[in-house]
C-alpha cells in the first residue's frame, strides 16, 4: 500500500459519509498517474497555490484600490481567511478540508485588477460579458502551465465554478443546480461572504469610510459588536445547523442568515456603491477601457498569440486585461498614454 493510498484510507475510516473522498473522485480533465504519497485534492491544493495566478492576488484589490496602508486585505489576504474558515467548518463536520481548502484557495483567482469595479468594466467591454469565477475556471483549465491548465479534479473546478453569490445571492440553501455539488465546495461558499462582510468592516473603519456608530444595530445585536465574535457565531451556527440538517446540506439559522445578508447589504450601499468607490470606478473604466482598445489594437506586443488563432482577439485581450493586477495595469497604462518628461539630448 502507498502513502497516497493509506491517507484515502484514513479519509474512508475518520471522514463523515457524506464527505467527499479523494479516491472517489470523478477525475481529471486528462487522466494522469496518481500520486505517491498526496491524495488527489491535496495534490490540487499544491498545484493552486504554486500557480502564477495565486500569487498574483497579492497585489489585486478588495475592496481599496491599492492601498498604501500595510494592514488593509489584498485578495490575497481574503483568499487565506476564507481557506481558514473553510477549513475549520470541515474540520469540525468531518468533511474533507483538503477539497474545501483547494476550492476556497482557487475561487478568487479569475478576480480583475481594481476589484468589482474592474469586474464591471470588463463586463461591459468584453463581447458576450465577463465574470470572475467563469475567468477562475479558465485559469485552472487552461491559461495556467503554459497553457496546459492545472488539470484539477472535478470537484475542485465544480467548486470554484460555483462559488459566486452577487449582492443578492444566498450563502445557503441555494437549489441543486445552483450550487456545488460536494458539501465541501458549499462550505467554500458560506465561508466567503463569513470572511468578507467582517474583513470589509474592518478595512472601511481603518480607512475612515465607516466609525463604529454607523454599524447597523439589528446586525450586530445578533452577530456580535466585534469581528472575531461574530466569526464565531456564524461559523458556529453553521456547524450546528448543519450536524441537524444530518450533513445533507450546509445551512444556516434563518436569524443568523438573516443578520448576515442584512451586513451584507449595509456593506453594498455604506461601501462598495457609496459615492467614494463610485467615483473610483469610472477611474478604473478610463484605465482598463483604455488598456482593453490599446492592446486589440496592437496585439503583438502583449497577447497570446495561441489564443487569438484559437478563439480570437477578444478572448485573449480578456486573459489579458483580466489576469493584470491593479499595479500592473496602472503602470502598463503610464508607459502607453502618459508621456514622459521630455530631457534634451544635448544635456541642458
Ligand atoms: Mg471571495
Amino acid at each position: 500500500m502507498t502513502i497516497r493510498e493509506q491517507l484515502e484510507e484514513r479519509e474512508r475510516r475518520t471522514l463523515a459519509p457524506q464527505a467527499a473522498k479523494s479516491a472517489d473522485t470523478k477525475g481529471r480533465l486528462r487522466p494522469e498517474p496518481e500520486d505517491g504519497i498526496r491524495p488527489a485534492f491535496q495534490r490540487d491544493r499544491d498545484r493552486i497555490i504554486h500557480c502564477k495566478a495565486f500569487r498574483r492576488l497579492k497585489h489585486k484589490t478588495q475592496v481599496f484600490f491599492a492601498p498604501t496602508g500595510d494592514h488593509y486585505r489584498t485578495r490575497l489576504t481574503h483568499t487565506l481567511e476564507v481557506s481558514q474558515i473553510a477549513r475549520s467548518i470541515a474540520k469540525v463536520l468531518q468533511l474533507n478540508e483538503d477539497l474545501t481548502e483547494a476550492i476556497a484557495l482557487g475561487h478568487d483567482l479569475g478576480h480583475t485588477p481594481f476589484g468589482h469595479a474592474g469586474e464591471r468594466v470588463l463586463n461591459t467591454l468584453i463581447p458576450g460579458g465577463f465574470n470572475h469565477y467563469e475567468q477562475s475556471l479558465r485559469i485552472v483549465d487552461v491559461l495556467e502551465n503554459e497553457r496546459r491548465g492545472l488539470n484539477l479534479t472535478w470537484e475542485v473546478r465544480d467548486g470554484i465554478a460555483r462559488h459566486s453569490k452577487g449582492r443578492n445571492g444566498m450563502p445557503v440553501g441555494a437549489d441543486a443546480g445552483h450550487r456545488a455539488s460536494t458539501i465541501e465546495g458549499q462550505i467554500a461558499r458560506v465561508a466567503d461572504i463569513i470572511a468578507y462582510v467582517n474583513h470589509d468592516i474592518d478595512d472601511a473603519v481603518r480607512a475612515g469610510l465607516l466609525c463604529d456608530k454607523d454599524l447597523p444595530e439589528e446586525q450586530l445585536a445578533v452577530l456580535g459588536r466585534s469581528s472575531s465574535e461574530r466569526i464565531g457565531r456564524m461559523v458556529t451556527d453553521v456547524v450546528v445547523q448543519t450536524l441537524e440538517g444530518g450533513l445533507a446540506e450546509i445551512r444556516m439559522s434563518d436569524r443568523i442568515l438573516a443578520a448576515t445578508v442584512g451586513l451584507r447589504s449595509f456593506l453594498f450601499d455604506a461601501v462598495y456603491e457609496n459615492a467614494l468607490a463610485t467615483a473610483e470606478f469610472s477611474k478604473a473604466g478610463g484605465i482598463l477601457g483604455g488598456l482593453w482598445a490599446k492592446v486589440r489594437e496592437s496585439p503583438e506586443g502583449f497577447l497570446d498569440h495561441r489564443t487569438i488563432e484559437e478563439e480570437g482577439l477578444d478572448a485573449a485581450a480578456r486573459d489579458f486585461v483580466a489576469g493584470m493586477t491593479d499595479r500592473y495595469a496602472v503602470n502598463l497604462y503610464e508607459q502607453l498614454f502618459i508621456p514622459k518628461p521630455w530631457v534634451s539630448l544635448r544635456g541642458i
